[in-house]
């Protein structure tokens, strides 16, 4: 007798994590920062880590891998170390290109704005470590692959694809128009693209001169994107303009394009078939 067994793989899970409440705690759909979490313990960027992570999450996450140098993805990410410093097993490891680490530590732990802490050790060793990483080129943290893939924003910024055994998924970080980005992307059969989506189409201008986007220039970037049964995903929208460019998304008429919700983890995975008799 012949069974069919229907095999899930594992799946890429991701979610955003809040940083901003409504009078109830519960969190709000305007988010200030920026940080995902990837299946459980990668962060990409740190807007939000020290604050919004569970006591779980804060012991499971030792790499950060970091967009760019904006306030918006880096504001946890001193408290973060701060929170662990003695507690620390092994260093937090900062995954960036050496632009955005030349202004972390210029910028940020430079001992005026926070400590220095890749000087620091606490009773185990370093606290943090940096793994830096050159545009365009792969990196794996744990069992996922990073591939970043530059993007066009008004300092270093890299997009990534990332992917498991069981699934991709791209994100665009902070960008405005580009091209390498959707070079880097065709024909790669994603799971889902999360693309930035910052300010409304009255706001051309500061869009243009910021280098983000707004619905109108996000639908001429999207008609660069090859594949018609990838879920699109809208995130970064500032939050005083969420609801104007949310519904100019709607206006656009493409159904595909969801808005990501706060808080939710998203699984995304390939099923594959076995046979067995
Ligand atoms: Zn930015």
């Amino acid at each position: 007798m012949q069974t069919v067994h229907v095999t899930k793989l594992k799946a890429v899970k991701l979610k955003l994590l809040p940083s901003s409440f409504e009078k109830d705690g519960e969190a709000s759909p305007r988010q200030h920062l920026t940080c995902f979490l990837i299946n459980g313990k990668v962060a990409v960027d740190a807007g939000s880590l020290a604050m919004a992570v569970t006591s779980e999450e804060r012991t499971a996450i030792r790499d950060i891998v970091v967009t760019h140098a904006h306030l918006d993805h880096i504001a946890g990410l001193p408290l973060f170390i701060d929170d662990q410093f003695s507690e620390l097993m092994e260093p937090v490891r900062i995954h960036a290109t050496p632009d955005v680490i030349e202004i972390l530590e210029r910028d940020i732990f430079n001992w005026s704005v926070y400590p220095r802490f890749s000087e620091l050790e606490n009773n185990h060793g370093k606290v943090l470590e940096y793994r830096p990483f050159v545009q365009g080129s792969s990196f794996r943290v744990g069992n996922l692959l990073f591939e970043s893939v530059e993007v066009n924003h008004k300092v270093p910024c890299s997009g990534f694809i990332i992917s498991d055994d069981s699934s991709s998924i791209a994100f665009t970080g902070d960008t405005a128009n580009m091209d390498s980005f959707w070079n880097a992307v065709a024909n790669r059969d994603l799971s889902a693209l999360l693309i930035e989506c910052a300010f409304p189409n009255e706001l051309a201008e500061l869009a243009e001169t910021s280098c983000h986007l707004t619905p109108a220039t996000l639908a001429t970037e999207l008609a660069k994107f090859q594949d018609p049964n990838c879920d699109v995903f809208i995130i970064n929208i500032k939050p005083s303009y969420r609801e104007a460019v949310l519904e100019e998304i709607a206006s656009l008429g493409m159904p595909r394009i969801k808005d990501l919700q706060v808080g939710r983890t998203y699984e995304w995975s390939r099923e594959s078939f076995s046979q067995a008799t």
